[in-house]
């Protein structure tokens, strides 16, 4: 049998971005569809490096919005999704420092308003939650309960898994070298060995992202990726850390979290660099370090387990790029996931899927994705 080449849609990059758009464009029953991953294994790169949360809660309006919508697919995945649960809403926890507290404690309607599940907690019960917390550091906390941690490998592997059912066929170890334009149309790309046609060509190259719209001679669209940093260490022993949330603090600029016996922390760090296969900075880690020793003394650890570093791709107004090429007609942008690739991917794989085969998607206001939006008047 010879190896078919001609395709309706051809995918850049099988992170979660084009897997949530594999399975969402199967579901509507567009199986001939092509993957194409330049990595031999999938989740080398970002979908692979993530603090795997679901949090809910965003200080920018449209992701908010993509959040809220997104969210009820993990409290409640279609049935048979996945093999394994897909959430433990284990809870996010943002503790804050006076005058932030104040502010926040009279905005709770609002935020309410906005659909988030938030709930006050003075600092007695932030500590009845997280004993390890210094007392000093914070002046009260907002609780998100049934926020959480994702199982990245179940998501992608489940997204995926429904997919190539549906005939989706998933190439590793094959990086796109060239987008194919003829008569000012995109028709499909070239691989080291292989061409490969198609109707639509989705850029979900991740922290590439830019480099293949270049290829493509699509628009410029300032995509920028950031260093962010994850490490891991044993806590102290006898301490049941379990069923603590997530704990954010904006103050110390840190996140952490139980992770499978250990504790998970990042200094969130955001240092913009080329794409690349970026390593933890010594000094970032040791200055998160620092300010995990203010906010919980008790939990420094003396030494750390794992450490390692992705990067987390924004467009100028840090929200998700997703449509059609103004300019050049069959490529497709789904690109600029940030740092809420994974928990932001029903929404955005789903309205991808629509506007790939519809044109069009009442899932969500599609303009606010629109590469349109960075078209210079
Ligand atoms: C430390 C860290 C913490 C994070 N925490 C969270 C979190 O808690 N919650 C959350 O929702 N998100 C989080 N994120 C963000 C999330 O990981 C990303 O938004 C998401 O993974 C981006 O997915 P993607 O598919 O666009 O990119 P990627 O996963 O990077 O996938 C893109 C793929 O494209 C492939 N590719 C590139 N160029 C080519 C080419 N020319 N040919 C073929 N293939 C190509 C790459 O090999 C890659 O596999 C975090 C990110 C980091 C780094």
């Amino acid at each position: 049998m010879t190896e078919r080449r001609d395709f309706e849609v051809i995918v850049i990059g099988a992170g979660i971005a084009g897997a949530s758009l594999a399975y969402f464009l199967a579901e509507q029953g567009c199986g001939d569809v092509l993957l194409l991953e330049r990595e031999a294994q999938l989740a080398v790169h970002s979908t692979g490096r993530s603090a795997a949360t679901l949090s809910s809660a965003d200080a920018n309006p449209t992701l908010l919005r993509i959040k809220q919508a997104a969210k009820p697919f993990f409290l409640a995945p279609p049935a048979g999704f996945s093999e394994n649960p897909v959430l433990r809403a284990s809870g996010v926890l943002g503790v804050y420092p006076e005058p932030l507290w104040s502010r926040l404690r009279s905005a709770l309607a609002a935020l309410r308003e906005t659909g988030l599940n938030a709930t006050l907690l003075e600092p007695d019960e932030v500590l009845r939650r997280v004993p390890a917390l210094e007392r000093s550091q914070f002046a009260g906390g907002i609780l998100i309960p049934d926020d959480g941690r994702l199982d990245v490998h179940e998501i992608l592997s489940s997204y995926l898994r429904h997919a190539r059912a549906r005939g989706a066929i998933l190439k590793l170890g094959q990086e796109v070298l060239e987008v194919v334009v003829e008569g000012g149309r995109c028709r499909g790309v070239r691989t080291r060995d292989e061409v490969f046609r198609a109707r639509i060509v989705v850029d979900a190259a991740g922290a590439w992202a830019g480099q293949v719209a270049r290829l493509a001679g699509a628009m410029a669209i300032e995509l920028v990726p950031h260093r962010r940093t994850i490490v891991t260490f044993a806590p102290p022993a006898g301490l049941a850390i379990a069923d603590w949330p997530m704990v954010a603090s904006s103050a110390h600029d840190l996140y952490f979290a139980p992770e499978a016996g250990d504790l998970l922390l990042s200094p969130m760090d955001e240092d913009a660099m080329a794409p690349c296969d970026p390593s933890p900075d010594d000094a970032v880690v040791a200055d998160g370090l620092a300010r995990f020793g203010k906010l919980a003394p008790a939990l420094l650890p003396r030494s750390l387990k794992r450490r390692w570093s992705g990067l987390r791709t924004f467009a100028p107004d840090r929200v998700h790029v997703v449509g059609e090429d103004p300019t050049l007609p069959g490529f497709f942008w789904l690109a600029g996931q940030g740092g809420c690739g994974i928990e932001t991917s029903p929404l955005v794989g789903r309205v991808a899927a629509e506007l790939v085969l519809h044109g069009r998607s009442d899932a969500f206001d599609t303009e606010l994705l629109s590469p349109a939006r960075f078209a210079v008047s």
